[in-house]
C-alpha cells in the first residue's frame, strides 16, 4: 500500500471512532433527560466584550453574587484561556412545550427538568472528563446561598457558569454548531454546554 493510503485509511479510521464516540455522547444526554444535543466544536466559540457588558447591567440580579457570574468568574480574557483550552464539546438543550406565551407554570417547569438533567449529565461525564467545564444555562444555584466573596467556591467541580458569563452569544454558538436556537412558536428552550476536552 503507498504511503499516503495508509494515512488516509489511519485518518478516516481515526475520524470514523470520533463520530461513534459522539454519537455515544448524545444518545446519553438524551437518556439524561434532554431533548435536543449535538456535537459543539470548540473553535466556533466567540467570547464578546458587549455579552459581559450586559451581564454588569445586572437584569438578573447575579452580577456580583455568585463565583459562576461576573467578576467572581474571572475576566473575558481568563475566561477565554480557559475555553481556548478545549477541543471537542457538547450541545444540550430542554425544549419545553407551552401553552402560551403567558405560561409561566409550563416555563418554570422546563427550566427545573433543564437544570435536573444538567447537573444529572454533569456528575456522569465528569467521571469521563475530569477536566470538563460544564457552562450552564443560569448563575450556579448548587447551594442554597453562594460563598461569593467571603469564601473559595464550595463545590468546583459541581458548580457551572451560564454560557453568556464567559461571553457566549448562546444563538452564535447554537447556529455555528447546526442546532436550532428557536423551537418555533409555542416552546421555550434552555440551552447549556459542555466542554469535555
Ligand atoms: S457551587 Fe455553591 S459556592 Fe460554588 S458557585 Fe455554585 S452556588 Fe456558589
Amino acid at each position: 500500500m503507498l504511503l499516503f493510503e495508509e494515512d488516509a485509511l489511519y485518518y478516516s479510521r481515526l475520524f470514523g471512532a470520533a463520530m461513534k464516540m459522539m454519537e455515544k455522547l448524545i444518545t446519553r444526554a438524551l437518556e439524561a433527560g434532554f431533548d435536543v444535543a449535538g456535537a459543539l466544536d470548540c473553535s466556533t466559540i466567540i467570547l464578546r466584550s458587549e455579552v459581559r457588558e450586559a451581564c454588569e447591567k445586572n437584569s438578573c440580579g447575579r452580577y456580583g453574587k455568585s463565583w459562576s457570574c461576573p467578576p467572581g468568574c474571572g475576566s473575558l480574557d481568563e475566561c477565554a484561556a480557559r475555553i481556548r483550552g478545549y477541543a471537542k464539546g457538547l450541545i444540550v438543550q430542554t425544549v419545553g412545550k407551552l401553552e402560551d406565551e403567558f405560561d409561566g407554570e409550563g416555563m418554570m417547569a422546563a427550566a427545573q427538568h433543564h437544570e435536573q438533567s444538567f447537573r444529572r449529565f454533569s456528575k456522569e461525564l465528569r467521571r469521563d472528563y475530569p477536566d470538563m467545564l460544564p457552562c450552564g444555562t443560569g448563575s450556579c444555584s448548587y447551594c442554597d446561598l453562594c460563598s461569593y466573596p467571603d469564601a473559595p467556591c464550595r463545590d468546583p467541580l459541581g458548580a457551572s457558569t451560564p454560557m453568556e458569563a464567559f461571553g457566549m452569544m448562546v444563538k452564535d454558538v447554537c447556529q455555528a454548531n447546526g442546532i436550532k436556537y428557536y423551537h418555533g412558536k409555542g416552546t421555550i428552550t434552555f440551552t447549556g454546554c459542555f466542554l469535555l476536552e
